[in-house]
């Protein structure tokens, strides 16, 4: 690894025109970074051009053992050697053994679905909720659905319009019935006010990722689920970022002392492949019956394979102890820039989920510093115009994490005296 960051960052001509071509080709949904990454390994990308970064966002919360893990390579060969896919109208091993894993390892669920992405293992548990209460006799207008102000659950009409984020509504009117937003996240009187026999679930973060990095506070979790008996409404737990180590514990819920009837996960599930899946407790494990839900490529077994061995490695007590004892030092690292050179007005989060708030004076400027980080060789997220979001790979070295630190500090620097 080189120590020194790199000075400039020149695209080389190939670099240019691939850039140029994704920029021509691609619908422009997205702003990627004028850069190709090329491979990487642990915490460390590299681009066509041989520049070297660090990664502390993990392909937002996905390659949580970095990199070209080895026991993840080894599943994804043997698999790739045996079958790839055989849809769901048939049984396979591998999905048969996560749904098996996941379950031995949450006291609280019962069944798994798997699908490819949160956005679809949120449209599941939506569909479930609603099926859940249709069941129970109610009318549609007696089947909301009730999010947080600030939550991220997809982009798909339905996750999307769960997603209580004007900013993600705009221009998709009509967005579809039966979705309302408690406008105060953590805060018990508000979301019992709108809570009632009309409620078929609640979903929410157990940490808001997307919405700036905002733990849910203690026995807030619980006190959600306690409404949701009291109206015969499920609590949907969106694990899709904070759960699978991330926090320090498996699923994040855990230290919430909660029970949820169901638990939405994807991103770290598969380490990097595409796989997502919804948990379902006992309450509602039997209401999806057969040709009720589907999708094609869900829990097929190259994808399964893999998140089998990601899931049994992010278990190891060592990676979750790791995931807490990082994301402590993460923290203290971030207090002492903050000391140096005064930016945050918050540094919050769980485990390896941290955000970073940027005091007043530099409002606005979190993808400023997010790009100039990325040319001083470290990658950083953003979560919103105010927060640097810092999800690295729980398997970080501290070589590493320091280095990136040190990358981090030579950016801030350089944006604050850009801004002098
Ligand atoms: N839920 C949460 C909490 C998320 O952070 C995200 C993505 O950032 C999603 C759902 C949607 O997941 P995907 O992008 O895989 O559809």
């Amino acid at each position: 690894m080189t120590t020194l960051p790199p000075a400039t960052h020149n695209l080389g001509a190939l670099s240019q025109e691939l850039v140029a071509k994704g920029q021509k080709y691609y619908v422009p949904n997205y702003k990627p970074r004028e850069m190709i990454i090329d491979r990487g390994k642990g915490a460390t990308v590299w681009d066509l051009d041989g520049n070297d970064y660090i990664d502390l966002g993990s392909g937002i919360a996905v390659n949580s053992l970095g990199h070209q893990d080895p026991d993840l390579l080894a599943a994804l060969d043997a698999q790739s050697r045996k079958i790839w896919h055989t849809s769901n109208v048939f049984f396979t091993e591998p999905p048969i053994k996560l749904a098996e894993l996941l379950i031995s390892s949450c006291h609280c669920v019962k069944r798994a679905f798997f699908c490819n992405s949160g956005a679809e293992a949120n449209e599941a548990a939506i569909k479930l909720a609603r099926k859940y209460a249709a069941g129970r006799g109610r009318p549609p207008e007696k089947r909301e659905i009730i999010t947080f102000v600030g939550s991220f659950h997809g982009r798909t009409m339905a996750t999307v319009t769960a997603t209580a984020q004007p900013k993600y509504h705009e221009g998709f009117e009509p967005l579809p019935p039966g979705f309302r937003y408690c406008p105060k996240f953590n805060d018990e009187a508000a979301i019992e006010a709108m809570v009632n026999e009309n409620t078929c679930a609640i979903m929410v973060e157990p940490v808001q990722g997307e919405g700036g990095v905002m733990p849910a506070k203690p026995g807030f979790l619980k006190f959600l689920k306690a409404l949701c008996e009291k109206y015969d409404a499920l609590l949907i737990i969106d694990e899709v970022q904070a759960g699978m180590g991330r926090t320090g514990t498996l699923f994040a819920h855990e230290q919430d002392d909660v029970m949820p009837d169901v638990v939405t996960l994807a991103k770290a599930l598969g380490c990097g492949i595409p796989i997502g899946a919804m948990l379902v407790g006992e309450k509602a494990a039997e209401v999806l019956q057969f040709g009720s839900h589907g999708t094609t490529f869900g829990g097929n077994p190259l994808m399964a394979a893999v998140a089998h061995a990601a899931v049994t490695k992010l278990k190891r007590p060592e990676i979750l102890q790791g995931a807490t004892d990082k994301g402590e030092w993460l923290k203290n690292e971030l207090a002492k820039l903050n000391h140096e050179l005064d930016l945050f007005v918050d540094i919050r989060g769980r485990g390896l989920m941290v955000g970073a708030e940027l005091k007043p004076a530099l409002a606005g400027q979190a993808n400023a510093i997010s790009d100039a980080a990325r040319k001083a060789g470290v990658l950083v997220l953003v979560a919103g115009p105010n927060v640097l979001r810092f999800l690295p790979p729980l398997t970080i070295t501290q070589e590493e994490f320091e280095q990136g630190l040190l990358r981090l500090r030579n950016a801030l620097k350089s944006v604050l005296e850009s801004l002098s």
